[in-house]
């Protein structure tokens, strides 16, 4: 195959393929010549000929032979991989270089008391938590990136700076990044500005580790997930370990480029799950401690954590602030910490995570029920594998939730009102004649008020 023939392959494959992954993937290759039916091409990065053969080699394949039919294989070289490559410089002549971009090293502060031993763990988060924990032993890379999901308050960071604190305390010579999403792109920005984008590269590309939290901050932000994209490659192509934190799943992050979306997919995924009763408790039963290290002469009553864990929403952070101040008001008037107490003080935290159930909760926790994808259900499919679940969802937030039938059609992919008035009523009547659906709604509402 001549140059000119890929050259002219290009618009088609552009077609093909689509604008943004044309632009990814294909035109970054550079056509080497074809020996012996083996077309070779010229990649920048190792991971970028692994994915590109993965996802578009049979596309690639079947375009090349159309127009060279001797073309039978394909094959990836990174670009300079038969250069001698210059030898690594010795670690301390890393560390000087850097110490002159430290400006633009974002150095997060890690929270002292976010490590592992002053995490609790329960069935919502066990999954969370072990996957963290392999990640801190520091041992071969075998998820990247490791994805950590879940809603407010559920212990994204906490687990990440306890990853982060172990990987340091086992090695300290680790050069371990730990950043918000936003950090990141200040600094990214910064560089833009301060005509530093070469500093900013390599520095992001000599650590070992790299951590960044919530990463939907940077949806919707075009430059900045070019950049991260990038540095995420370069890291995934040195299998230095990566780990990703965001408010929801990879795929149901909005404005999200799509490369992105399967890079983050690419490792393992997993979610903390709303916290439940009794990991409310174990959570209050530790905190207590802490707080009865603070005031020892307080004293609290049997029943008060386990109404308070029964009592405040999922998220943690609520929780512990509620703890606080119980404590800190005892003190004050000099009481012990009553039952009564306990819902004098705590009032108005009380009345405000009395039934807050979302329309996103609930549609979560039904698709999680059925087992279905978050998207099919709210997408346009109309298979009953979807459509039940859906119309369950929708009886369940017209039952859970104050909002209106227009409100609940927008937020399940802009449906009618009145597709969400006769959801509603066909789950009232199969609610009555089939018992599994009267055990699913049962399920699942208390599983929603948990
Ligand atoms: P997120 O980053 O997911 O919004 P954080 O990690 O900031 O949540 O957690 C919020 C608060 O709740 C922190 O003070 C954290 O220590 C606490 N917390 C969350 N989950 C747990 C847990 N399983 N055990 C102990 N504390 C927790
Ligand atoms: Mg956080």
């Amino acid at each position: 195959m001549t140059q000119e023939q890929w050259g002219a392959l290009q618009d088609r494959l552009c077609k093909t393929v689509g604008e943004n992954n044309y632009k990814t993937w294909i035109k970054p290759l550079s056509y080497d010549g074809t020996s012996d039916g083996v077309a070779i091409f010229k990649v920048p990065t190792n991971f970028m000929g692994t994915y590109v053969s993965q996802n578009y080699g049979d596309l690639l394949l079947s375009q090349l032979s159309s127009v060279a039919a001797h073309v039978r294989r394909i094959q990836f070289k990174v670009a300079n991989a038969d250069r001698p490559r210059t030898p690594a410089p010795a670690p301390e002549k890393t560390r000087a270089a850097s110490a002159s971009q430290s400006d633009l090293l974002p150095s997060a502060p890690l929270e002292s008391r976010f490590t592992f031993d002053t995490f609790v763990v329960g069935k919502p988060n066990e999954l969370a938590h072990a996957a963290a924990r392999r990640v801190a032993e520091g041992g071969p890379v075998t998820f990247n990136p490791l994805f950590l999901y879940g809603g407010v308050g559920l212990g994204k960071t906490h687990l990440m700076h306890a990853i982060s604190w172990e990987l340091r305390n086992r090695n300290p010579e680790l050069n371990v990044l730990y950043l918000s999403a936003e950090q990141f792109m200040y600094r990214f920005v910064q560089a833009l500005r301060e005509r530093r984008m070469m500093d900013f590269k390599e520095l992001f590309r000599s650590v070992d580790v790299l951590m960044v939290d919530d990463v939907q901050f940077i949806a919707g932000k075009d430059s900045t997930q070019e950049e991260f994209f990038h540095t995420f490659n370069a890291l995934v192509d040195q299998n230095k370990q990566i780990i990703i934190s965001g408010d929801r799943a990879p795929d149901e992050i909005k404005d999200l480029e799509n490369r992105i979306r399967s890079r983050l997919q690419s490792g393992l995924v997993v979610d903390l799950h709303p916290t439940d009763y009794e990991l409310r408790l174990g959570i209050l039963q530790t905190k207590v401690d802490t707080q009865k290290a603070l005031y020892p002469e307080l004293d609290i009553d049997h029943g008060v954590l386990e109404f308070l864990a029964h009592r405040i929403s999922t998220n943690v952070r609520v929780l512990e602030g509620a703890l606080t101040r119980l404590f800190a008001f005892a003190s004050l008037v000099g009481k012990r910490i009553t039952m009564d107490l306990t819902q004098d003080c705590l009032a108005d935290v009380l009345r405000a995570s009395e039934r807050k159930i979302s329309v996103e909760e609930i549609q979560r926790k039904v698709a999680e029920h059925y087992n279905i994808r978050l998207s099919d259900m709210i997408g346009p499919k109309r298979v009953r594998n979807y459509a039940r679940p859906r119309q369950v969802a929708m009886y369940l937030c017209k039952q859970m939730t104050s909002r209106s039938l227009p409100e609940i059609g927008r937020r399940f992919g802009g449906r009618d009102h009145t597709t969400v008035m006769h959801g509603v009523k066909r789950i009232e009547e199969l609610k009555v004649q089939d018992g599994q659906i009267a055990e699913d709604l049962e399920l699942l509402r208390r599983a929603l008020e948990a």
